[in-house]
């Protein structure tokens, strides 16, 4: 009898189901390769989130994709024939998921065996194999012994799970991610502001986006928008509570537009701690063969000209491809 190929046996873990991890297990699952997404929130996507809320959902997280790489533009492009983007009638080369940010991983991982709600806390060397160790108690049945392991998080998570290989937690210590506190606000009538987009209007805001008229989003009574403080301010603000940080952004927001506010029905802040980052590593992703231990994700360089969103996307989608070829 001939040897099973080496795909079929080889059980791999990524950990970390944002777009990086999701791009990294999806190369592998294509190639044959069983592997198992974790991530310590019940439902994949990190970063490109939608926050459902009393007065709808907000896409508070990444906002929209755009690609500055062919080979991007051609996964955009596969993605809105399927209809899982619709184009950003705001900008164009920018595609917004269908019906929510959030809906592009949960599609990305359909097919996937996917462990939510486990947050790694460590991982173990167990002869050749990696043992996960997560915070909670694993379900039964989850085998969490693998040949191999991919960590696709923010830089700053990623050092304490990458301690076997010095060399690669060294390189995750030399990206800083920038934080980014949000705010998401409804009020039940339309604001008397001409347009739905204000990039960098202020020592605070980065960017105040009209979120309900985003193509596919539900048509609810009001109008609902999402804030994101620039990285300078968000920064030297960590500590602040979080109504403060909604009246500092709401009064930013009004001073921008030029409008006295009325009082929303609803709003909320949240901080994005690794939101982005604005110097990655210089090589796509971090693989040690002999260790079967790598990394991926918007901490890699991946290609020149690609943003946040794309790099992870590629980093994960180069190192799973590296993997499933027999690295
Ligand atoms: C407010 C905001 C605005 C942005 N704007 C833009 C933009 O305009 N353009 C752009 O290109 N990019 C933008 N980005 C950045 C973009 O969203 C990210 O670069 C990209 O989504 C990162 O994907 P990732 O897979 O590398 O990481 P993530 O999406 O962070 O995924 C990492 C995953 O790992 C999980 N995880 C972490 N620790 C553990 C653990 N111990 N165990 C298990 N799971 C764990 C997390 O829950 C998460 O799901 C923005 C991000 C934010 C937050």
């Amino acid at each position: 009898m001939s040897a099973a190929p080496l795909s079929a046996t080889r059980r791999i873990a990524v950990v970390g189901a944002g777009l990086a991890g999701l791009a990294c297990a999806r190369a592998l699952h294509e190639a044959g390769v069983a592997v198992t997404l974790f991530d310590r929130h019940a439902e994949p996507g990190g970063r490109c989130a939608t926050l459902r809320s009393p007065a709808g959902p907000f896409d508070h997280g990444l906002p929209w994709l755009a690609a500055g790489t062919e080979r991007y533009a051609g996964q955009l492009r596969a993605w809105s024939d399927a209809g899982w983007l619709a184009p950003d009638p705001s900008a164009p080369g920018r595609w917004i998921a269908q019906p929510t940010m959030q809906s592009l991983p949960a599609r990305l991982a359909d097919g996937l065996l996917f462990a939510g709600s486990l947050e790694i806390a460590a991982l173990e060397r167990d002869g050749p194999h990696w043992l996960l160790r997560p915070h909670q108690a694993a379900p039964f049945g989850l085998d969490l012994s693998f040949d191999a392991v991919v960590v696709a998080m923010p830089a700053e998570q990623s050092v304490p799970l990458l301690g076997g290989d010095p060399a690669l937690a060294d390189a995750m210590r030399t990206v800083r991610s920038e934080p980014c506190w949000t705010v998401t606000a409804a009020w039940p009538v339309a604001l008397p502001i001409r347009d739905d987009e204000l990039h960098s209007p202020d020592d605070v805001l980065q960017r105040a986006r009209r979120d309900d008229r985003r193509p596919g989003r539900p048509r609810l009574d009001g109008t609902r928008w999402v804030l994101h403080a620039n990285a300078y301010w968000s920064a030297n603000n960590l500590d602040v509570r979080e109504p403060d940080v909604v009246k500092r952004l709401l009064d930013a927001f009004a001073r921008a537009v030029g409008v006295r506010l009325a009082r929303p029905s609803y709003a909320a802040a949240q901080l994005w701690r690794h939101a982005e980052v604005a110097l990655p590593h210089t090589t796509p992703y971090g693989w040690n063969a002999e260790l079967q231990l790598g990394a991926c994700g918007d901490a890699w360089h991946a290609r020149e000209g690609a943003q946040g969103a794309e790099r992870a996307w590629l980093s994960g989608r180069s190192l799973g491809e590296h993997i499933a070829a027999g690295a």
